[in-house]
């Protein structure tokens, strides 16, 4: 299955990243004019449009597309899902834009992180035609059609150029990865805090300005929905500055990424009541020191 419906509106749509289902997602808001919120990696792309095809919607219909960041896992099939979507225009931070257009620094920096052989499955995202782009700011607002409303909101930590996304009526909040990812069937919570542009700060001030726009539930890329929304709200702020502290000792005593995200694992696998972590969670667990790791470098 690709498309779970949410609500009236909404279908949660799983991109089986690299095959494995319910680690990324991407949400389509249905209206006269649809929009698809994420887009999940450049090889995913026929996901995507299988999940539409579920949902009911064709992608000449869809109005538009808009990459919460410019991420792989968000933004990489944009370039490729465009080619399918003639109708459709992109919304992006104005700060994502120029990766959106040029992707080239975005591979590289990607590369660094992951590996030559990781980006292989990931698939390397097309440029994004600037002409189709719309870059939004602090906050912008779109119209959906039959009193469908969106306020498009500036929500950077995890990265400088998220933007979060209000469904006015609802208020369901798509977070992107402003919030921790919980895997379902895992009650571990785990921050997002990759590189290479991870600010702690930033990301509990996020979470405050979120907290503030009272949403009902959560809908998160990584993976679901939630109604629990305080305790996604107080749980990511918590981990994310005691995941600081706890890496800055382990960065103090100059251990190696490796060796510093089996320590962190040690946490998650505890609070996920399991023997052993899937391979995707110790993934995301890695990916979230290396970015504590690096931000320790540039800034302490
Ligand atoms: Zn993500």
């Amino acid at each position: 299955m690709y498309a779970m419906k949410v609500s009236d509106r909404v279908y949660l749509l799983d991109t089986y990243a690299i095959g494995v289902p319910g680690t990324v997602g991407a949400y389509l808001v249905k209206g006269p004019k649809p929009a698809l919120v994420d887009c999940g990696y450049a090889s995913s792309y026929e996901n995507v449009l299988a999940g539409l095809a579920e949902a009911g919607v064709k992608p000449s219909e869809v109005r538009y597309v808009i990459p919460t960041h410019v991420h792989l896992d968000h933004g990489g099939a944009a370039g490729r899902l465009l080619r399918e979507m003639p109708n459709a225009e992109v919304f992006a931070h104005e700060r994502g834009v120029p990766h959106l257009v040029d992707p080239t620094r975005l591979v590289e920096s990607s590369t660094r992180v992951f590996g030559k052989a990781i980006m292989d499955l990931y698939g390397a995202p097309e440029p994004v035609p600037a002409d189709r782009i719309t870059a939004v700011g602090k906050e912008a607002h779109l119209d959906l059609g039959d009193g469908v409303t969106i306020t498009m909101m500036h929500s950077p930590g995890h990265a400088p150029h998220q933007i979060s996304l209000m469904l006015d009526g609802t208020k369901a909040l798509l977070t992107a990865d402003a919030v921790g990812i919980v895997y379902p069937g895992m009650k571990a919570l785990i921050p997002t805090t990759p590189p290479p542009s991870f600010n702690p700060s930033e990301l509990v001030a996020t979470i405050g300005t979120l907290r503030q726009t009272t949403p009902s539930e959560l809908l998160v890329p990584h993976f679901g929905t939630r109604k629990d929304v305080q305790w996604v709200f107080d749980k990511t702020a918590e981990l994310v500055l005691k995941w600081v502290d706890e890496v800055k000792v382990l960065w103090k005593q100059k251990m190696t990424l490796d060796q510093a995200a089996e320590e962190m694992e040690k946490g998650v696998t505890r609070d996920a009541g399991m023997g052993d972590l899937p391979i995707y969670a110790k993934v995301s667990v890695r990916t979230s020191v290396m970015g504590i790791m690096h931000y320790l470098d540039k800034n302490a």
